[in-house]
């Protein structure tokens, strides 16, 4: 049994820092000057079963804020590489971040616990180690949205501020975060460990992640091929969830590709508004590699790093090796189009339909391309339309609504026997009413960044953390951005 922290209950385990040595440096928190409480997720800290009442008090804003670490933590800074928009860096690792260590939450599930913006380690380069109050809320913010649309993600248990400024484009008040992951295990610890060399190395980390993310293989001796062939499945899972919600993570680079199935790192992260497949909000992602619609096919390529990085796990013979990596990579595309096919299906309330569904919903992402109709709204309002009440559908497609009508009538032709009512009810539970839209997101930082104001923020947070609830059409949280706002909305890695 790990030992408990007395102040703040936490019971941190270490099991990676047992496990993997040699994919870290010890450190410690830089200390912040003076800590104040920006947020506590105390739904988070319930599930996790922590003590929610000692760690969203002074003795948590102690340890979120890098002044104390708690007893039973081994603090580390992970090591791992990455391909970088296509070009590979052997030696990234957490510039930024320390691992605190592991909770156990009452079911026996493991997550880890880690800080951002801690101060700088090893793994800093240039950078200073730190993070600032805006893109720390845009994590909360965003990964507690993505949890309630049925997401898998990282989320985060406390947000701080340092009471110290950080040099960005502009002076800008610092802050923690404290994040919770299934772990931190990327396709780039991976490249780490092969670039590495070190066989045991390279066998430590994937038995470390096959213990921790498919228990059910260990022992068994195709588990490194059973271990990619889980991770493959689930990132076509979580691509086709992206999709399905116009989310745009912005940097999918290998190090932030999770092997647990996990959405990480919200940095240039953005929902799209009217539906265009090449959008891209990223001001670094000139040629648009991670737009939209380009999101499956670097998945893949991802996903081929990872393999490549397995071989001498997966067989002895070279060739063997090789065969067995590209027919599980292979396996890629048809789990996506799987995926999300069936969540194109669910999401037009046609999960019956076979091709005809398809196509039909096929049909209306190009209605909505052609007309520039807002994604969300597009299709929560298509829920509205098999209850029968095309009124609102037809206001979101303005002045092209006509454009719908042939579309309509063969829609319904497929309902069948199952009443449109209750196909209508299927549909609001897939497609959502408020996502974080961008320029709420953006007000809420802005007021917490400019003003100390967190009001905006608790406020946004409330509604994303309830997005399939109907809301009436006056709700400024389920209107798009002025198209004048959205042309000009770019997301920035300056995190
Ligand atoms: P990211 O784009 O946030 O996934 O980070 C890419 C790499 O840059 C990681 O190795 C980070 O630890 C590092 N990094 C990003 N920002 C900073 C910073 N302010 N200080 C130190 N390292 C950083
Ligand atoms: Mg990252």
């Amino acid at each position: 049994m790990p030992t408990q922290d007395p102040s703040t209950g936490l019971r941190l385990d270490n099991q990676f820092a047992r496990e993997v040595q040699g994919m870290y440096v010890r450190w410690q928190p830089e200390p912040a000057p003076a800590p104040r409480w920006l947020q506590f997720n105390d739904a988070l800290a319930q599930e996790l079963g922590l003590e929610a009442q000692a760690l969203r008090g002074d003795a948590g804003l102690a340890v979120f804020s890098g002044q104390r670490v708690p007893d039973g933590a081994e603090p580390v800074a992970q090591a791992y590489a990455g391909h970088q928009f296509g070009y590979f860096s052997p030696r990234l690792g957490d510039g930024r971040a320390l691992l605190l260590g592991e909770i156990v939450d009452p079911s026996g599930q493991r997550f880890d616990l880690a800080l951002k913006g801690s101060g700088p380690t090893p793994f800093a380069r240039n950078g200073d180690g730190k993070a600032a109050v805006g893109p720390v809320l845009r994590e909360f913010i965003v990964a507690e949205a993505m949890h309630a649309l049925g997401v898998p993600t990282t989320r985060v248990l406390a947000a701080v501020a340092t009471g110290e400024s950080v040099r960005r484009e502009r002076a800008l008040p610092g802050a923690v975060l404290a994040r919770v992951a299934a772990s931190h295990l990327r396709v780039g610890s991976f490249e780490y460990a092969a670039r590495t060399k070190d066989a045991a190395l390279l066998g430590r980390l994937a038995e470390h992640a096959i213990a921790r993310h498919a228990p059910h293989l260990q022992g068994q001796r195709q588990r490194h091929l059973g271990l990619l062939e889980q991770v493959v499945e689930r990132q076509a899972s979580l691509i086709a969830q992206w999709m399905g919600l116009g989310f745009i993570h912005g940097v999918m680079n290998t190090d932030n590709m999770t092997i647990s199935g996990q959405t990480i790192d919200y940095g240039p992260c953005a929902f799209m508004e009217h539906f265009d497949p090449e959008e891209v909000f990223s001001s670094i992602d000139h040629d648009g590699r991670y737009a939209w619609a380009n999101q499956s096919a670097i998945a893949h390529w991802n996903l081929s790093r990872l393999a490549e990085t397995l071989l001498p796990l997966l067989d002895d013979d070279a060739e063997r090796a090789g065969a067995l990596a590209m027919a599980t990579i292979g396996k890629f595309d048809t789990h996506l189009s799987e995926h999300w096919s069936a969540l194109l299906r669910s999401k037009v309330g046609l999960p019956d339909g076979a091709d005809a569904a398809d196509r039909l919903a096929t049909e209306f992402l190009h209605l909505m391309q052609r007309h520039e109709v807002d994604y969300t709204l597009g299709w929560r309002r298509l829920g509205d339309a098999a209850a029968g009440d095309e009124a609102p559908l037809r206001a979101v497609f303005g002045a092209h609504a006509a454009a719908l009508d042939d579309w309509l009538a063969r829609w319904r032709a497929l309902f069948g026997t199952v009443p449109g009512v209750e196909r209508a009810r299927a549909m609001a539970e897939v497609n959502p009413m408020v996502i974080p839209r961008n320029h709420l997101v953006e007000l809420a930082l802005e007021a917490a960044t400019d003003y100390d104001d967190l009001g905006p923020f608790e406020r946004l947070l409330a509604e994303v953390r309830r997005p399939f609830e109907s809301r009436d059409d006056a709700n400024p949280y389920i209107q798009p951005a002025t198209r004048e706002e959205t042309a000009n909305y770019h997301t920035f890695c300056g995190t």
